[in-house]
């Protein structure tokens, strides 16, 4: 490089040179230096006009020879547009994999500008849901996947979780539309056909509530025969333990029997009604009501911060409340408190029942709302549990848009919060906590 710089200005230099000396034989010095440099000048025009030409018909044979430091430049300006040939090359034949790979999907994929309007999709998304490669590009996604609840579920712009809709292409199939956010503000749609997988969950739905309602006429009447016999006054004395064990056993099975009916029907049903009003803190006072006089278990507290009420199913937040409640109030020793508080602000409404009892160890926390999960099967068993009243809670939680949170400390109690999003509450108005209303 440092050669051909000394080269080149000694190539000026020596032309400038040759001029004056030319110049000096007629005494024009000056004159023979101007012919020089206007000479030189010209002849680096000529090979600019040439570059441009070679540029503009993209004829570049002729830029393969050149003078001085021309040379350098065809033969530098040559060895990067084989260069950058080859990367498109080799871009290319990339491209072409990604787009087989992504051909061979079994799930849709489709880029989505911020505007949510389609870039590119795949095969498995023409299959699905019925894109089209060429004619869809630019156009809103929402305008090709019509159904309502994905048009609210983009617009929400929260995309944590995915949604399942009906497939457009198929008559009862079920897709999952996925939104997973990518680089600077482009979106990439997963849509994963789910029909089976819905077809073997109503299946199981079905067996549950089919066994439970199957179980449930003769359980009534084994009910029906212990309740009349335990009447019977003349009943032997050595018989009167073992009838009451049958008694309590079938009433336990009545019990989990309902609620395996309760929860066949909570999946089966879609979002909760908006159009009923709970009131929660009625509620709240209502379940403490039902409890009074009894001196067995710890004190209650309710903390009504809020006037908020929720639209939602008053008879599924009853049972919420209800469940727990009894859990909080079965896991805590009567000298405990138990507190269930309601209260609003603008992220929604927090609805907590908190204990001062035995807690819960870390590792059981993830489980607790699977159904017949209990951390002590043996103590929930003689205290009337059955392991299905927090899945019942979820269940209910997830039909009116709700959170549930544990939190809890072994051997200082649990808490137990279900968090309403604003758009299931009525006149959220938070009430200052100086105010609040202990019931
Ligand atoms: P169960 O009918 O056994 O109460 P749940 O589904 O309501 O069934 O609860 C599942 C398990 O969670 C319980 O068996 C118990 O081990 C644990 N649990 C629930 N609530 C509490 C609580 N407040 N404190 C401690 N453990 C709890």
């Amino acid at each position: 490089m440092q050669k051909l710089r000394q080269k080149v200005i000694l190539g000026h230099l020596a032309l400038l040179a040759g001029g004056a000396l030319v110049g000096s034989l007629y005494d024009q010095v000056l004159i023979g230096l101007l012919v020089a440099a206007l000479l030189g000048l010209g002849w680096h025009v000529r090979q600019l006009l040439r570059f441009e030409q070679a540029l503009r018909d993209r004829h570049f044979g002729s830029l393969r020879y050149g003078d001085g430091i021309w040379s350098q430049l065809y033969s530098r300006f040559n060895y990067q547009r084989s260069q950058s040939k080859q990367y498109k090359k080799s871009y290319r034949q990339l491209l072409k994999e990604v787009r087989k790979s992504t051909n061979a999907m079994p799930d849709g994929g489709i880029i989505l500008n911020r505007d949510f309007e389609i870039v590119l999709c795949n095969k498995a998304a023409q299959r699905l849901a019925g894109f089209r490669r060429h004619q869809d590009r630019g156009h809103r996604v929402d305008n090709i996947l019509r159904d309502p609840a994905f048009g609210n579920y983009l617009n929400a712009g929260v995309f944590d979780k995915g949604i399942e809709i009906r497939s457009p292409t198929r008559e009862g199939g079920w897709l999952l539309c996925r939104i997973v956010p990518y680089g600077a503000d482009q979106l990439l749609l997963l849509i994963q056909d789910i029909t089976e997988r819905r077809r073997l969950a109503a299946m199981r739905r079905d067996f549950v509530a089919n066994a439970s309602h199957e179980l449930r006429s003769p359980l009534t009447v084994v009910s029906g025969y212990l309740d009349t016999l335990a009447e019977e006054e003349d009943i032997p004395a050595h018989w009167q333990k073992p009838l009451m064990q049958m008694k309590t056993q079938a009433s336990r099975m009545n019990k989990i029997v309902a609620e395996l009916l309760e929860l066949s029907r909570l999946e089966g049903a879609g979002a909760a009604p908006t159009d009923e009003i709970v009131d929660i803190c009625g509620l709240l006072a209502a379940a403490k009501k039902s409890l009074a006089g009894r001196n067995d278990i710890p004190k209650i507290d309710i903390q009504c911060n809020s006037r908020a009420q929720l639209h939602g199913s008053t008879a599924e937040i009853e049972s919420v409340i209800v469940n727990l409640m009894s859990n909080a109030i079965r896991h805590t020793p009567v000298e405990g408190q138990v507190t269930m508080t309601w209260a609003s602000d603008r992220d929604g409404a927090n609805l907590s029942v908190t204990d001062t009892g035995i807690g819960i160890e870390p590792e059981h926390i993830p489980r607790l709302t699977e159904r017949f999960f209990r951390v002590d099967p043996g103590r929930s068993r003689d205290d009337g549990g059955v392991g299905l009243g927090l899945a019942i809670v979820k269940h209910v939680l997830e039909r009116h848009e709700a959170k549930l949170q544990i939190e809890s400390v072994p051997g200082s109690g649990s808490r137990f919060a279900c968090h309403f999003p604003p758009g299931r509450i009525v006149a959220a108005e938070p009430v200052p906590i100086a105010g609040s209303s202990s019931i």
